[in-house]
């Protein structure tokens, strides 16, 4: 119990809720919002906080990190995101990244009716699978053969069980800031969430787990080599996300990926690469083929989903031999390769693989952080813009930021007013510092331009 009250103490000074300037920052919020009108919003944010822990159902979407209450949406219809007041924004959230075709893309809505018409859930294979799991493995040189599960955590968990079992040993290394959803043994100097509350690591989690992880400094590659050095033996795999998009969105070094796969490989460790966020982002199909480094296990998840829940882990049969039922690691699930989430995930693949349509995302996604660059130094505001395919980040700080502590470094004070100063303007940003914003095939050069004035406007402000 006392430890219990110690832990909502230190929470409610993490989260900043009992200071004067979070009070501040709250009446700043208010006054810039007076414009808008969120009465149903929060009328039924009262309503989610009396039966929902925080009203939420994901820690993130309760706007914690930059003040202030958030809106409920009602529904999104290509690039725009409706709330329940009738605000509409231009969404660069797009529900976390998996909506790379927009928010209800016909082609989408039909697939999954379709699909639902026949029956929700089978328990027993349906021909869907085999065709999404055929198309990620054309995509992907390292991936031989696949297994759906239901979100990018649980692919994590599964691919790290599998990589221990593999290889023998029981140490992971991973990266500071680094998020690789909730498994117990991943919850250490993680990103996005708990990056926003300033949490290192979560209450809960037992010692003995996180004793076998390891956490090293992105991009650095000396830092690697010392582990690998000291204990290399015992390393059952590296997890990375290539392209680190929870810290912000924070680019590799040259050479920098390179080197850990000569690592792994030298130490006889597998090379995980999560590719939840970045696959079908930072290229087609991901950063392994933009940074031309093949991992030794593939994870994915959001767009290959389409929006519906979804995750998936994949690799050499050599390695996923070692799955049950053909081998003896085990792992399972009830709605595993669900038929209306294989549906969204063929039907969003179809239609991003189409010539040209990456292409003009990335380059809308150019434009997009091209002008904000331009506009932040016209106004004099310091900001260190980064972008790879279709996602970006425009982080409010003086200096370059290659890897957390760099990304920590940030003014989230800043940032939290240029998300609320871009919200009344009609743009959603993701609602805080450490996370990235994306580009779908649905929006348009007029959004662009919508965009880059409210950033304009935005930064004159500041
Ligand atoms: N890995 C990465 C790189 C992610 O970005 C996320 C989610 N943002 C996850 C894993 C966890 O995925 P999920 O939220 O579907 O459990």
């Amino acid at each position: 119990m006392k430890k219990y009250i110690l832990i909502r103490m230190y929470f409610s000074v993490c989260c900043g809720r009992t200071s004067t300037a979070y009070i501040e920052r709250k009446q700043a919020v208010m006054k810039q919002l007076s414009d808008k009108d969120f009465t149903k919003s929060h009328a039924l944010l009262r309503e989610s906080n009396r039966c929902m822990v925080g009203g939420v159902s994901s820690p993130v979407r309760a706007f914690n990190s930059v003040g202030g209450r958030p809106f409920l949406a009602e529904s999104g219809k290509g690039s725009r995101l409706r709330d329940v007041d009738g605000n509409e924004y231009i969404d660069y959230v797009l529900s976390w990244g998996p909506l790379a075709m927009g928010h209800a893309y016909p082609a989408v809505v039909e697939a999954v009716q379709k699909a639902m018409e026949s029956g929700s859930s089978f328990g027993v294979t349906n021909e869907s699978e085999i065709r999404l799991a055929e198309r990620i493995a054309a995509q992907f040189k390292s991936i031989d053969l696949v297994r759906f599960v239901n979100s990018g955590t649980e692919a994590v968990m599964s691919a790290v069980r599998l990589a221990r079992a593999f290889v023998g040993c029981d140490y992971v290394v991973k990266v500071e800031g680094g998020y690789h959803g909730h498994s117990d043994s991943m919850l250490v100097k993680a990103g996005s969430g708990l990056a926003a509350r300033g949490i290192p690591n979560s209450p809960g989690v037992p010692n003995d787990t996180t004793k076998t992880t390891i956490v090293i400094p992105y991009n650095d590659l000396n830092a690697a080599k010392e582990v690998f050095d000291e204990c290399g033996d015992d390393i059952a795999c590296l997890i990375i996300e290539p392209l680190p998009g929870n810290m912000g969105l924070v680019l590799p070094d040259s050479g920098y990926l390179e080197g850990l796969r000569q690592l792994t490989k030298w130490s006889g460790s597998l090379l995980i690469f999560d590719e939840v966020m970045s696959g079908f982002r930072a290229h087609i199909p991901g950063a392994q083929q933009r940074y031309k480094v093949k991992p030794d296990i593939t994870i994915l998840g959001k767009v290959i989903g389409g929006g519906l829940p979804v995750g998936a882990y994949g690799g050499p049969a050599e390695i996923m031999a070692m799955m049950a039922p053909e081998g003896p690691v085990y792992q399972a699930g009830t709605l595993s390769g669900n038929p209306l989430a294989m549906a969204a995930g063929i039907a969003t693949l179809d239609a991003l693989l189409q010539e040209g349509v990456f292409a003009s995302m990335e380059s809308r996604m150019l434009d997009l952080c091209k002008g904000i660059k331009d506009a932040a130094k016209e106004t004099g505001v310091p900001v260190y813009q980064t972008r790879v395919g279709s996602m970006g980040c425009t982080f409010f700080n003086e200096s370059g930021v290659g890897n957390y502590s760099d990304a920590a470094s940030s003014n989230t004070e800043t940032y939290a007013k240029f998300f609320w100063g871009m919200l009344r303007r009609g743009v959603y940003l993701p609602p805080s510092q450490f996370e990235t914003y994306f580009m779908s095939a649905a929006h348009t050069d007029a959004d662009i331009d919508k965009t880059l004035q409210a950033a304009c406007d935005t930064l004159k402000d500041l």
